[in-house]
């Protein structure tokens, strides 16, 4: 169906070329064009109201616009120092203020702040940070870096390499060398006929110990995880799965990288999703609802060790020779530190527990569906698979789409939802009521029932 003329879709279609699109499609449809939004809603050009139940994209933890204090923040600082950077020693004073809180509610010690704008750039920050500091500590062959199929890390160059999904790498000559795979933990998915979760557990932490011993251990810096996939498909793994994969790679002094950028700030139901999953992280990333998606900021920490190596080798070069100009820019560092704050006024870590249970029994109403096969959640978020058949598990041919045509269809239903692989997932704003939790999933079901 082609846009209204003149509309905004049209004129996104005209002018606009948007990521994760197909351009051609884009060019004839326009796009599908926000214009305002509200507590949990958005609307469109037309007026009509859309639950978010993505929280844009799994981002906007404190809704829409319903944060004056956000606006005050930005504004406050916009006027008394809109930007300074962070070359040569220098900060802006409210830079420095995140860095220490954000180093104090780390799960675990952590030493420094690295501030990026996106959690790819944190992700390849993170990357040149091993190469840097193994270079610097004389094992320059111990640069390889693991990551999980279905992993989703980001889209830049190092970042895309390290994301496990082969739609990310086709035609962009990616990924680059020294990128290695190890499994899913994705027990319905992965797992055995008959296999126990905890046995699957260890079968994944065996392969890795094995792909360890291939490669050489002292060929393999770090592996990359998130406490619970989110893009690949919201998996959760085992309960012993981290506690199996750290001891291999702790066993070999592989340091562990927790990609926080969707779990952290209370989405699992703990301030971190290293907490919920019995993650002990080296370095983290973050982004997203860091700022409660309202100001592009992310940030990279780093325990003492890595950061003693860091810093011995930028002395030894005179200088870490790595820098972005907005890294820690101070609008979005004051917003950063207000949704913070807000956060812990508003207890938004019990919030997300008190309101789990609704969440995982309104996703688990679906489980009897005959297009469903699996519905999983932690906190608020989570995933309903859908299956061409229940019994074999069997997948929907990718070319069918059926997930995105489910979104476009629970879209007629006021409803935001997101097909990641064979699923849709659910990451509805943290400030959601039970009510509403309750109303999203009503419209999921009138959605479904379109389809079915
Ligand atoms: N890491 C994870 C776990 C993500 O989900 C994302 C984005 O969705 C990224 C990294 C990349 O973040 P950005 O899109 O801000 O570059």
């Amino acid at each position: 169906m082609s846009p209204r003329p003149n509309s905004l879709a049209a004129r996104d279609a005209a002018f606009h070329l948007h990521g994760y699109t197909n351009a051609q499609k884009n060019e004839q449809e326009g796009g599908f064009v926000i214009t305002r939004g509200k507590g949990i809603y958005v609307y469109d050009e037309n007026g009509k109201e859309y639950l978010d139940g993505m929280a844009a994209l799994w981002c906007s933890g404190l809704g829409f616009g319903e944060e004056p204090r956000l606006t005050q923040a930005a504004v406050k600082q916009m006027q008394e120092l809109p930007f300074y950077h962070t070359f040569t020693q220098k900060v802006a004073s409210v830079t420095v203020e995140l860095a220490e809180k954000l180093v104090n509610l780390a799960p675990v010690p952590m030493s420094k702040a690295y501030f990026c704008n996106s959690g790819s750039e944190a992700n390849d920050t993170v990357v040149k940070m091993i190469w840097y500091i193994n270079n610097g500590l004389g094992r320059p062959q111990k640069k390889k870096i693991i990551s999980r199929t279905k992993a989703y890390h980001g889209v830049t160059v190092a970042a895309a390499s390290l994301t496990g999904l082969p739609g990310l790498h086709i035609d962009f000559d990616l990924p680059i060398a020294g990128i290695l795979r190890t499994d899913c933990p994705h027990h319905y998915r992965f797992g055995n006929p008959g296999e126990s979760e905890e046995d699957f557990a260890t079968r994944c932490a065996e392969s890795l110990e094995k792909l360890i011993l291939r490669e050489g251990p002292d060929t393999i810096a770090a592996m990359f995880a998130e406490p619970v996939m989110g893009a690949g498909g919201v998996i959760i793994p085992p309960k012993t799965y981290f506690a199996k994969i750290q001891a291999v790679l702790k066993k070999y002094d592989i340091l562990l990288v927790a990609d926080e950028v969707i779990c952290g700030f209370g989405r699992t139901g703990n301030f971190w999703g290293s907490q919920t999953m019995g993650v002990t992280p080296d370095i983290m990333t973050m982004a997203k609802q860091l700022s409660a998606g309202v100001l592009p900021i992310a940030a990279v920490l780093v325990n003492q060790r890595v950061y003693e190596a860091l810093r011995d080798n930028s002395a030894k070069n005179t200088v870490f020779g790595h820098g972005i100009t907005y890294s820690g820019h101070p609008v979005c560092a004051a917003v950063a530190l207000e949704t913070l704050k807000i956060y812990e006024e508003r207890k938004i870590v019990d919030r997300v527990r008190a309101l789990e249970p609704v969440f995982l029994r309104e996703l688990q109403r679906f489980r009897e569906h005959p297009l469903v096969g699996e519905c999983r959640g932690v906190g608020l978020v989570g995933a309903i698979e859908l299956v061409k058949d229940k019994a074999t598990r069997q997948s929907f041919d990718a070319s069918l789409a059926v997930g995105p045509n489910l979104v476009r269809i629970a879209h007629n239903h006021g409803l935001i939802i997101r097909a990641v692989g064979d699923s849709l997932a659910f990451c509805p704003p943290m400030v959601i009521s039970e009510a509403e939790v309750v109303d999203m999933f009503v419209r999921f079901e009138k959605s479904l029932a379109d389809v079915a």
